[in-house]
């Protein structure tokens, strides 16, 4: 008997991020020595001070059902680190508190967005914003960014370009995964002002604002206007090395962020109970664990940095903030005689064992592009496999 799905799980996209990963695991089951570059998921353990604070929790009884926005003291420290980093006044009723930043970008689009809206949305991005737009009938309009020499920039005429009177909504990460690229002011600045000019209302997944190796974050809604149309996806998974304890949170104006609540009753009732003590405690700090981490990324990601640069055919700028690479292979790629990324991604991971992901993982790419990427994740990896990996990977293609 075939199973009488509905129509609607039909539009419902996936991760095909995790299919590499799949494909990755099998080859190492082989006895292949593989190199995992393609997961943003990270190697390097929670802090101590965040782990016991969990393990109180549950000593303490904190094993029960909780407030559905989340516990006081999480929402109120949460408020006060968006002070502390954003600049501007929230109180705990601002902030809902989610099992990880993912399902921050659903509940946005269910509040938000009505069937046949549209919704702008980075592209290559994170896959997850095109499936619930989809999945919710809106009408997703992908933008693209633009290769500088120190980076990717924002296509700011695609963005203006596209707006009509439908246009509700824009979701915007700076910080980008897959790219890396970060907005200088006036790039944001611009961003800011279409969003007043056209009355459209923000998701601002701010995923990585704590992942940066240089400069202080800045977030949209550090201009005026901004915090009364954003919702901050916050997550506690990349800052805390937490993404297995699935902690985030929704921040936004008050009546949004009632409404998101209100998913939160209807779907998981509320957050894990101690895993919310824990945040707390992450919040309230010491932050020489991350810290280190920061430092231990920074190593890696300069190690990656100059075997890529050293590699024929290849070329990557130096990007600041997240810990994803997005180098340009097209070169490599033309000297292999090959036409698509896929082609070049099986080919690395079946003669190197390095496996990453590509710029086709993150969106259908759009009309005009020429330049083909992939995207190494140097979250997972230690620095001596960097070494490794990505010398049996320039030694391949030299
Ligand atoms: N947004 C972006 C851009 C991401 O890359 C991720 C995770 O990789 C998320 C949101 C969601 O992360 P989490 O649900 O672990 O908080």
């Amino acid at each position: 008997m075939s199973v009488p799905f509905a129509e609607r799980t039909k539009r419902l996209g996936t991760e095909t991020a995790f299919a590499v990963g799949a494909e990755a695991a099998s080859l190492a089951a082989t006895g292949v020595k593989v190199y995992p570059f393609h997961l943003g998921d990270l190697n390097i353990p929670t802090p101590e001070h965040i782990v016991e604070a969990a393990n109180r929790a549950i000593r303490e009884g904190k094993t029960g059902y909780c407030p559905t926005p989340g516990i006081t003291p999480l929402r109120e420290a949460m408020a006060e680190e968006i002070y502390r980093t954003r600049g501007f006044k929230i109180d705990a009723d601002n902030v809902s508190i989610q099992t990880g930043g993912k399902p921050v970008i659903g509940k946005f689009i269910m509040t938000l967005m009505n069937p046949g809206d549209e919704v702008l949305y980075p592209n290559p991005g994170f896959p997850i914003y095109e499936s619930m737009i989809n999945f919710h009938e809106g009408v997703g309009k992908p933008y693209g960014f633009r290769e500088t020499d120190k980076g990717f920039s924002l296509d700011l005429e695609a963005i203006e370009r596209q707006i009509s009177p439908r246009t509700k909504l824009i979701i915007y990460n700076n910080y980008h995964n897959p790219t890396s690229a970060e907005s200088d002011m006036e790039e944001m600045e611009h961003l800011a002002d279409i969003c007043l000019k056209h009355n459209i209302y923000v998701l601002s997944d701010e995923a990585y604002f704590d992942i940066l190796y240089d400069g202080t974050p800045k977030s949209i809604t550090r201009f005026q206007g901004l915090p009364e149309r954003t919702v901050i996806l916050y997550t506690f998974s990349k800052k805390f090395a937490m993404t297995g304890w699935r902690l985030g949170a929704a921040i936004g104006p008050r009546e949004v962020i009632e409404a998101i609540s209100r998913f939160n009753v209807n779907d998981e009732s509320c957050t894990n109970n101690f895993v919310q003590w824990a945040g707390v405690a992450a919040l309230r700090g010491p932050l020489d664990d991350h810290r280190k981490m920061i430092d231990i990324l920074r190593e890696r990601r300069d190690t990656a940095l100059s075997i890529l640069n050293n590699t024929k055919g290849i070329h990557v700028a130096t990007p600041d903030s997240t810990f994803y690479l997005f180098p340009n292979v097209t070169k490599a790629m033309e000297k292999l005689g090959m036409e698509e990324v896929e082609d070049f991604r099986k080919f690395v991971l079946e003669k190197t064992g390095v496996s990453f992901t590509t710029r086709n993982h993150f969106g259908t790419p759009l009309p005009g592009e020429t330049q083909k990427y992939i995207r190494l994740a140097y979250s997972g990896i230690d620095t001596p496999e960097i070494i490794e990996g990505l010398g049996k990977m320039k030694e391949l293609l030299g």
